[in-house]
């Protein structure tokens, strides 16, 4: 049982803030620091879209594969373990797509990048009158 929700990343080796506090291994990880920024920034997006997007029905995200040439189906965990092994191994998973999923309930990276910038400003306009509430 897990009940601490302030660092998801905790005790798990493949914790991407491991490497800033241990720039030692650099020679174990092929990445370079703009790739594992972006990475980065790919999970930290990810928590977003699951967020926003769960409530609604999507489970995760649709990828056009580039060796297969057709689209995979990946559940947010699943996305999110990849890019973590992106970031410790330094290369991608093999594909791992949804077991037998449902197009309906998965949307592009594209889709939930816009959807997420419509709910941020959505709330960005209600919340003019409460200065101190965001960041
Ligand atoms: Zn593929």
């Amino acid at each position: 049982m897990h009940d601490e929700p302030i660092d998801p990343f905790n005790g798990d080796p493949a914790d991407p803030a491991a490497g800033l506090h241990d720039p030692g291994d650099e020679s174990l990880d092929p990445l370079s620091d703009v790739e594992r920024q972006d990475v980065l920034e790919d999970l930290a997006d990810l928590e977003i879209y699951q967020a926003l997007l769960t409530p609604i029905g999507v489970r995760g995200l649709v990828i056009e594969c580039e060796d297969c040439r057709e689209p995979h189906y990946f559940d947010w965990d699943l996305l999110r373990g990849n890019l973590r092994h992106l970031l410790s191994s330094g290369r991608p998973r093999v594909h791992e797509p949804a077991y037998d999923p449902d197009p309906d309930h998965y949307v592009s990276w594209d889709y939930a990048r816009g959807y997420a910038d419509g709910v941020h400003d959505t709330l960005s306009e209600g919340s003019d009158e409460e200065p101190g509430s965001g960041r």
